[in-house]
């Protein structure tokens, strides 16, 4: 055991919510569990973690969070198995990937152990809050931000790192159908595009009304030079299938590196699936959608693990795609979920037991 976990001060709530919870009727991070992990950078230095109620935070109007947007943000999921064991999928990744996101934002990146033995602590203390219905799971939002004050266009001298969890029930999208993007851009070269930052999904927002107000659900993004490439479905990764070939882009300063991703890539290559990373042109979908060869389309990303797109528009002309059975996105998901919640061998090593 690390030094820091004997250092988590833990202040329990007085009254739990959990008994005013329906875990039958569940939606997607809209209510959260007793507890949240709070752990506040200051002099230069990350202190020790606190486990506290769940309750608001007070910051002076200045923080520059509100000014400068510096904030970065992670999703990841606790899933409870059929002898109460608690698991986690790939936590280190996220780890990582936050401290791959901060430093692009001149954050303070944050060592592992309060990453994980503050998140470990946490689930241990709200493991009532793990769902254990099919599909469901406990949504997990660990971000980072700028708290300290001033005006001054400068990184903050202060951040706090938060973790709180929000049970969920199993995240259905329906049929997605989506607009390929052909006037505004999610990331640019050199920008920061692959890191998880706020101000990314600010940015997506509107162009996403807007194609919403068409009557898409969500927006797949292009590359910001000239609108050729297939980049992102909304904010998860996107994979085509064409005839029995999978082909995903490569991650970039632009591609976020999602674990669902690589996850999938990885499944596909154990399976004898063809997958290709490569630039995906649009041209080349729009081709085998007439051809007929374009079988499906489906985003990759933690909270809906695969989201199956129905069919997508392009310079005004709507192309569906095919329904049948055995897609390769429901043979991802499945594959997925079983490992995540225990109900299949793990030979890729992903499963994490919190204990
Ligand atoms: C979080 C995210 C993803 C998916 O990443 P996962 O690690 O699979 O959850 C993909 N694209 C964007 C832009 C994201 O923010």
């Amino acid at each position: 055991m690390s030094a820091i976990i004997n250092n988590i001060e833990i202040v329990k709530t007085e009254s739990s919510k959990i008994n005013e919870v329906d875990f039958d009727n569940l939606k997607f991070g809209s209510v959260f569990s007793d507890h949240m992990l709070v752990c506040d950078y200051k002099n230069g230095k990350w202190e020790a973690p606190k486990i506290m109620p769940y309750q608001p935070i007070t910051l002076d109007p200045s923080a520059k969070i509100f000014h400068y947007g510096q904030s970065v943000f992670e999703g990841m999921k606790a899933y409870k198995d059929i002898n109460d064991k608690v698991w986690l999928f790939r936590p280190l990744d996220n780890w990582k990937r936050l401290n791959i996101s901060s430093k692009r934002l001149a954050i303070p990146e944050l060592p592992e152990d309060y990453f994980m033995e503050g998140l470990k602590a946490l689930l241990e203390l709200d493991k009532d809050w793990i769902p254990t219905n099919d599909g469901s799971s406990l949504y997990i939002r660990p971000f980072v931000f700028a708290s300290g004050e001033g005006f001054h266009a400068s990184p903050a001298d202060e951040y706090k790192f938060i973790i709180c969890t929000a049970p969920s029930g199993s995240y259905f999208s329906g049929d997605v159908k989506v607009l390929i993007e052909q006037t505004y851009s999610r990331s640019a070269n050199g920008g920061v595009g692959f890191a998880k930052a706020g101000g990314n999904y600010a940015g997506q927002f509107y162009p996403t009304q807007l194609a919403v107000k068409k009557g898409y659900q969500q927006v797949i993004w292009t590359d910001d030079n000239n609108h050729e490439y297939i980049e992102e479905a909304g904010a998860m990764n996107i994979f085509v299938r064409i005839n029995d070939t999978l082909i995903t882009g490569p991650t970039s300063d632009r591609i976020l590196d999602g674990i669902t991703r690589k996850s999938i890539i990885e499944i596909a290559e154990s399976q004898n699936i063809p997958v290709e990373v490569r630039k995906l042109s649009v041209k080349e979908v729009v081709e085998a959608a007439e051809n007929g060869t374009l079988k499906e389309m489906f985003g990759a990303g933690t909270a809906a693990v695969v989201s199956p797109i129905s069919g997508f528009g392009y310079n005004g002309v709507d192309y569906d795609l095919p329904k049948f059975d055995d897609t390769y996105a429901s043979y991802f998901k499945k594959r997925i979920t079983d490992i995540q919640t225990n109900k299949s061998e793990d030979p890729f090593g992903w499963r994490f037991k919190v204990e």
